[in-house]
């Protein structure tokens, strides 16, 4: 009875189904970390808090700034007018210094203004940004649930693939296994292949009458001509 060449075919679709899976394990695994997605809008959405608080210290200075010239004015015009001052250069100083200050004023009332649209842009950025990254999040844990749950049936699967595998090594002879790994290495992975109305089902060569009646009859490997590959002769139905 053949029963070589039916244990190795059976050894090849186990390890074919494992290379599948595995090559998808591996992808799965790589993606189960965040998203780039994610990770972008993580940024944008710090970058953007990050610029609202320098614009917004930004505008606190201003307005301290243009506060204290107020303050120096207000001050300035007291003693201007209270008559305690009379000596006249000190007058004159005094009414240069509050030009000045008047200048300085709405010089320093411009940049407040400038700064308070900064501030309001600013805040419409991190407003829009935290918007985007929430939204960005809530799709990154949908993608991930689906995710995880391949990723536990692969692991099953896998394990139940390495069981089958190592049930089937046992009834292998060393001496086959060797030539059988040998085979894969050589032939992009597949060692055995089936043979379907008397033809390789990989590269479609006709097997001779001759090899396929004694492929169903003894126990010897027989090699396919086209890409000399193990042969597996299904049992007549
Ligand atoms: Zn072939």
């Amino acid at each position: 009875m053949p029963r070589r060449a039916k244990l190795l075919y059976t050894l090849q679709q186990i390890d074919t189904r494992l290379a599948v899976k595995q090559r998808r394990y591996r992808q799965v695994q790589a993606s189960l970390g965040e998203s780039e997605a994610l990770r972008r809008a993580r940024g944008a959405r710090q970058a953007a808090q990050d610029d609202l608080s320098r614009q917004r210290g930004m505008l606190r200075d201003r307005e301290l700034e243009a506060a204290s010239v107020t303050e120096k004015l207000r001050v300035n015009d007291e003693r201007l007018y209270s008559g305690r001052v009379t000596n006249p250069r000190e007058l004159s100083d005094l009414q240069k210094e509050n030009e000045y200050l008047k200048r300085r004023r709405t010089e320093l009332e411009d940049k407040q203004l400038e700064a308070m649209m900064g501030a309001e842009r600013a805040t419409t950025k991190a407003a829009v940004t935290n918007e985007e990254y929430i939204v960005a999040e809530a799709m990154w844990r949908d993608e991930n649930a689906e995710l995880g749950q391949e990723y536990d049936a692969l692991r099953h699967d896998l394990a139940r693939l390495l069981a089958q595998r190592k049930t089937v090594l046992e009834r292998i002879s060393a001496k086959d296994l060797d030539e059988y790994d040998a085979l894969r290495r050589l032939r992009k992975g597949v060692a055995v292949v089936a043979v379907r109305e008397d033809m390789c089902r990989v590269c479609n060569v006709q097997v001779p009458q001759r090899d396929l009646q004694r492929a169903r009859e003894t126990d010897d490997f027989f090699y396919c001509s086209g890409c000399e590959r193990i042969l597996y002769v299904p049992e007549e139905e």
